[in-house]
């Protein structure tokens, strides 16, 4: 059955690999050839499996010994939504995972946002997938002057002027760079 109109979403799981969602169902990717993936359904057992041809479902089986989770979907939403912000921004990592949940109390606040609230990790438990998403962007902290690199684009200032003034790379090094970035 080849039908570009069935809704799909992808979500990035804790681990960092990317999760498929049909229908208040979540499925892992078990074999991937070029623009082909096979998908399979994330509970055990459950025989259902998706086929995608450049993300696009081909071929649907949706054919579940079990019912849907729709509340892990909603917190994986959450969840996703602060992955990508530790992506995109140098909010404190902290102050992201507290603004998300308030936004949720917010929004038109009831039981349902009450038990999604609930379900929601702690912060404890999640930071490290945020920390993780955040480093992927940055350079790692130097320990030492030595351990010191600015090349490519950390060169310049945000503004395409030179950042990096002088750098005379002896022992007892000095660096010398622009503080108007
Ligand atoms: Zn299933």
């Amino acid at each position: 059955m080849a039908n570009a109109q069935l809704q799909v979403k992808f979500v990035t799981n804790r681990l960092g690999n990317q999760n498929l969602v049909h229908s208040g169902f979540k499925f892992q990717a078990k074999n991937k050839r070029g623009i082909r993936t096979y998908w399979k359904c994330s509970t055990a057992n459950c025989p259902a499996t998706i086929n995608t041809l450049n993300n696009i479902p081909t071929k649907v089986s949706a054919n579940h010994n079990h019912g849907s989770d729709p509340m892990q979907l909603k917190v994986d939403d959450v969840l996703q939504r602060m992955k990508v912000r530790c992506t995109n921004e140098l909010t404190p990592i902290s102050t992201i995972y507290e603004e998300e949940l308030v936004k949720l109390r917010t929004d038109d606040c009831n039981d349902d946002t009450q038990e999604l609230v609930e379900n929601i990790p702690t912060f404890p438990s999640c930071k490290n997938i945020m920390y993780n998403k955040r480093k992927k962007n940055l350079p790692v902290l130097p320990k030492t002057v030595d351990q010191i690199n600015i090349d490519g684009i950390w060169t310049r200032t945000t503004k395409g002027d030179p950042f990096l003034l002088a750098d005379d790379n002896r022992e007892g090094r000095m660096l010398d760079c622009c503080y108007n970035v």
